[in-house]
């Protein structure tokens, strides 16, 4: 629809859009009948695709019985059972959970929730937060202070809250070829360190960090030892570690939370996208016993609440989605299909002239396009790629995920690919495949 037939106040209200109408398994159909294959899950949401029959069923049943009751009077029974599910497949030291309704609130209440807990120790003067650049946590103000993404702060900065910002963990951009992987690793992981010592330890409350980087760098996996470092050196000067996995999290790197294969657990851990998969509205922030234990046996009460967390038909919803995953044995078919989809890609691009990186983990993956490889020079920005390419691939009945590289060019435009779990080899095959037409199309018409 295009903004004189629309009230909505769309992104980019000048963009005609189609009307999506149906799902069908990985398939969204629009108002033309038009079948669009999901290789993004919208944004890594929809990772049962778009027809899962129990979920929708689970969510029915929940509408008959209560669809909401307030927290501040009642606890529910789908959100009870939600939190001990999680909980039971949680991190090490995780013990509770708080309900929201997506993942800016979700990171939004983990930074509040580290700041009291700082608060209710006496530890009043812990007031900075260290994240990273080129990343992002939600568009709510202090989730966008910690995000590190220059195009979408670039408006609000006069009123975002001072986060510092080290490098990120981004091999293919800033290892040195003398380096290896466990090398760099510590040498980025070491600028928290240096970050921590010229704040004043005693004033940071935590450092946060996606654990594999989504969106804005496109499925960028840390290297070989980085995040346990970052933990040691946390726990050194009593800085809490919050991870960020509400794109990562909840299976899409082909175990559950990205952090089980990076050996660490956090203090605070955010999730959301995967969580109900788009049947419904909700994130969660998991936090540690510690926390917990400080904040009831403190004051005894978290100064903060929206209306709607612990959603009774959002929880049923979401614990509908986890079932599935688990009965369906669909991590482990996201481990398969992001192995096939990787193969698939090199096939087609690792030779491609145009084609810097192919990384990523499970069904969370990213190609990332450059002008020249031996350079890794970036297209100009003012080509618009990744636009080109979505659009492109809307044409062949695609969805993919591609974002512009950094206005200060050090990375460049890539095409993030997070398709549901529920794929086959047969949907992979057509991914790769619309994925080439559209790149070709884009680069054509980028001249
Ligand atoms: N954190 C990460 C890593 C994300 O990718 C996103 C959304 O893309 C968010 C937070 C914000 O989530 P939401 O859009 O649900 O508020």
């Amino acid at each position: 629809m295009s903004a004189n037939r629309t009230r909505i106040l769309h992104r980019e209200p000048s963009r005609d859009l189609p009307v999506a109408v149906g799902g069908e398994g990985p398939f969204v159909v629009d108002s033309t009948g038009k079948r669009y294959l999901d290789a993004s899950g919208g944004a890594a949401v929809s990772c049962l695709g778009h027809s899962e029959r129990r979920v929708i069923d689970a969510i029915k049943a929940q509408l008959d019985r209560l669809p909401y009751a307030h927290t501040g009077f009642f606890t529910n029974e789908p959100a009870e059972a939600l939190a001990e599910h999680l909980i039971a497949r949680a991190p090490e030291g995780l013990g509770h959970v708080y309900f929201v309704s997506g993942g800016s609130e979700a990171n939004e209440t983990a930074m509040k929730l580290a700041r009291q807990y700082f608060y209710e120790r006496g530890e009043t003067g812990r007031r900075h937060f260290i994240a990273r650049q080129q990343s992002y946590h939600g568009n709510t103000i202090a989730a966008l202070s910690a995000g590190g993404n220059a195009g979408r702060r670039a408006v609000y900065e006069p009123i975002l809250l001072p986060v510092s910002h080290i490098a990120p963990c981004f091999e293919y951009r800033h290892r040195r070829d003398d380096e290896t992987g466990e090398q760099y690793a510590i040498r980025a992981a070491d600028e928290l360190e240096a970050e921590i010592l010229r704040l004043g330890p005693e004033t940071v409350i935590a450092f946060m960090a996606e654990t594999v980087v989504g969106a804005t760098a496109g499925a960028v996996p840390p290297a070989p030892g980085y995040f346990r470092r970052i933990r040691e050196i946390c726990d050194r000067y009593g800085v809490l570690l919050i991870l960020d996995e509400v794109m990562s999290g909840m299976g899409r790197t082909g175990t559950l939370y990205g952090c089980e294969q990076d050996g660490v657990s956090p203090d605070i851990l955010t999730c959301a996208k995967g969580l109900g998969a788009g049947y419904q509205p909700i994130g969660a922030t998991i936090l540690s016993e510690k926390i917990f234990d400080t904040i009831t046996g403190g004051s005894g009460a978290f100064q903060h609440g929206f209306t709607y967390i612990g959603h009774a038909t959002a929880a049923a919803g979401a614990l509908a989605v986890q079932q599935v995953i688990e009965e369906d044995g669909l991590l482990e078919n996201c481990r398969a299909m992001g192995e096939a989809l990787d193969a698939r890609l090199r096939d087609a691009f690792g030779a491609h002239p145009y084609v810097g990186d192919i990384r990523g983990r499970g069904l969370f993956r990213a190609v990332e396009l450059v002008e020249d490889r031996a350079t890794k020079t970036p297209f100009d920005p003012a080509l618009k790629l990744h636009a080109r390419i979505k659009a492109a691939a809307m044409e062949q009945g695609l969805m993919c995920y591609p974002s512009g590289g950094t206005a200060d060019g050090k990375a460049g435009d890539h095409v993030l690919l997070a398709p549901p779990f529920i794929v086959g080899e047969d949907h992979v095959g057509l991914i790769v495949e619309r994925l080439g037409a559209a790149i070709s199309a884009a680069l054509v018409q980028a001249g």
